[in-house]
């Protein structure tokens, strides 16, 4: 199906449990996108056993709830925007920014690339009560890396219906570090950064408490505008 023409760049902001992987998963199948989760890219990097050990180091911070170093971050993102774009395609940054100096660095990398014009930011708000039930809640493939978000429907689910795999808990999902990462990656964290894109021009906001395809819709909304 054709859709509208939407920003090339679209990038998620939102407190972990926001949605952020979840809405950009549907996007992805409606507009043929790629997924980038910074996230991912670091648990990807846990797991491969001929990474440099001196990133792996690094992602001491992330097993803990603190921010990985920016360097770290810049490397794998970067590397895999520029990849998308030089193939023509688009991408959905989720929790790739999560301070204005990340937010500046990634804005010359644009403009460097010469795609300022293409960028739209939404920021999905959830409190973090809500957030926290959810985060304890949802389950993560042990073999492919998906996650499944907290739902009645997903509730009883035990394998993963991508690849078939066993669904267990994140590591970062307990109950100390979710309280320690709502505290330093919320909505603290989030304002300034949204702040930034607001002076850009470029941000817009949706309500992330509602149901899945709820939110969906109106992201697409704000998207097809
Ligand atoms: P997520 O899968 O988006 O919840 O991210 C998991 C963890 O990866 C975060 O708690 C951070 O430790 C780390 N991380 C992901 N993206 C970034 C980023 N842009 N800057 C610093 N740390 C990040």
């Amino acid at each position: 199906m054709q859709h509208k023409d939407i920003k090339k760049i679209i990038i998620l902001l939102g407190i972990p449990g926001s949605g952020k992987g979840t809405q950009a998963r549907k996007l992805v199948e409606r507009y043929n996108y790629t997924h980038i989760s910074t996230g991912d890219l670091l648990r990807a990097l846990d797991s491969d056993p001929e990474a440099d050990p001196v990133d792996k180091q690094m992602l001491e911070d992330m097993k803990t709830g603190h921010l990985v170093a920016d360097t770290l971050i810049y490397k794998l993102a970067f590397a895999e925007i520029k990849k998308q774009l030089d193939d023509n395609r688009g991408v959905i940054l989720d929790g790739a920014i999560r301070s204005v100096e990340q937010a500046k660095a990634y804005h010359d990398f644009f403009e460097k690339e010469d795609v300022l014009d293409d960028v739209l930011v939404i920021d999905i708000k959830l409190d973090n009560e809500t957030a926290y039930r959810r985060l304890t809640k949802r389950k993560i493939c042990s073999d492919c890396g998906h996650i499944i978000p907290f739902s009645q429907k997903n509730e009883d689910i035990m394998t993963c219906e991508k690849c078939g795999g066993v669904l267990t808990v994140r590591e970062d999902d307990n109950d100390e570090t979710i309280k320690l990462r709502l505290e330093e990656q919320g909505e603290k964290m989030i304002a300034p950064i949204a702040a930034y894109y607001d002076a850009l021009g470029v941000l817009q906001t949706v309500d992330g408490s509602l149901d899945i395809e709820t939110v969906d819709g109106t992201v697409i909304d704000v998207l097809e505008a």
